[in-house]
């Protein structure tokens, strides 16, 4: 039986069954199916473990933008580029709060806070404790990215009620070092552990269109799902092109198809995980996010910016769900047009 037929009959014969002990040529072999036949495993993996109907809707805010001490050539809040991004102070809590408001009224349920740190000092933990507590306090889910947490971090971040931590092992542990340099992969799975250990639930993914080949995203796949635990998020990002970072030179947009299909692995991979369909969807074509929603994707970032770079319109969103019958918290997403 060749590696395809193997995969297939796991998957048909192990329904949800949750696996972490994937080998890069098993993902290989499922990412090469007949098209007709991936969807089809994704939708099974995604119906027995999902409503394929409802989308989950969240909202990230930047609370400290740039100055970065990390070197990730992907991104303009590292202060190692020229990238004409001002960076700023800390944001107060009360206009967080403020803004998770705005977000929960346009239809988000989860409130994502990202800032732009290595790791974060004692006395910003403090402040951005009080931020969880109170955007909580709105009815919404939280999560923050902060950098890497050491395991005292992870513990106060989950007293202060925090449901999820993101941070991403952004690409194959092969194309890593053409990434990142200021800090290696074990650093980031060790922070992963400490936010497990801390009982705080993982947004983890990474980036695509960087430069890199097809088997370092299926490696990264294989890394995420071999995880001891999946992510209950994988954010798939498409990266979103930004003048005067490294990735600049060798970035090349995934063909729509590619990422379709690397989509669907995620999902059969990781069947019980959330896959965001994350940053780059301005770029996409309403057809296209309907594919990747069909291959298993099953939640979105909402609002028209993303950190630094642009998003779909809440209505574009709007309107596009309603005519694929999807639930979300998005007004008027819930009617086939
Ligand atoms: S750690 Fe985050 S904010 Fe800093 S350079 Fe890397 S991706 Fe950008």
């Amino acid at each position: 039986m060749d590696a395809a037929a193997q995969v297939q009959g796991k998957e048909t014969g192990d329904r949800a069954q949750v696996r972490n002990h994937w080998s890069v040529e098993e993902a290989k072999a499922l990412y090469a199916l007949p098209f007709a036949d991936l969807m089809l495993q994704a939708q099974r993996a995604h119906r027995e473990n999902f409503d394929p109907n409802h989308l989950e809707t969240a909202s990230l805010l930047s609370i400290k933008t740039g100055g970065c001490p990390e070197d990730c050539g992907y991104c303009s809040q590292s202060a190692h580029y020229e990238t004409g991004l001002k960076a700023t102070r800390l944001m107060n809590c009360a206009d967080v709060v403020t803004t998770a408001r705005r977000a929960k009224d346009a239809g988000a349920t989860r409130f994502c806070m990202a800032a732009a740190w290595r790791t974060p000092k004692d006395r910003d933990l403090d402040s951005v404790c009080d931020m969880v507590n109170a955007v909580k306090g709105l009815g919404m889910e939280t999560c923050v990215t902060l950098g890497m947490l050491t395991p005292n971090q992870a513990a106060r971040l989950a007293e202060a009620g925090l449901d999820f931590y993101n941070h991403n092992v952004d690409t194959s542990p092969e194309f890593y070092s053409k990434i990142i340099t200021t800090r290696i992969l074990q650093d980031r799975i060790d922070t992963l552990a400490h936010v497990r250990d801390a009982g705080i639930k993982i947004c983890c993914g990474g980036i695509i269109g960087m430069g890199e080949h097809v088997e370092d995203r299926l490696g990264m796949l294989v890394l995420l799902a071999n995880l001891p635990s999946h992510p209950e998020s994988v954010p798939i990002n498409l990266w979103n092109r930004i003048d005067g970072v490294p990735v600049e030179d060798a970035a090349e947009p995934p063909d729509p198809i590619a990422l379709v299909r690397l989509v669907a692995t995620a999902r059969i991979m990781m069947s019980g995980s959330v896959v965001r369909l994350s940053a780059g969807r301005q770029y996409m074509t309403d057809e296209l996010q309907a594919l990747c929603f069909l291959a298993g994707a099953n939640s979105i970032f909402i609002g028209d910016v993303l950190l630094t770079t642009q998003n779909p319109k809440v209505n574009r969103d709007a309107d596009l769900l309603a005519r694929l019958g999807i639930t979300s918290g998005l007004a008027g997403g819930n009617q086939c047009a």
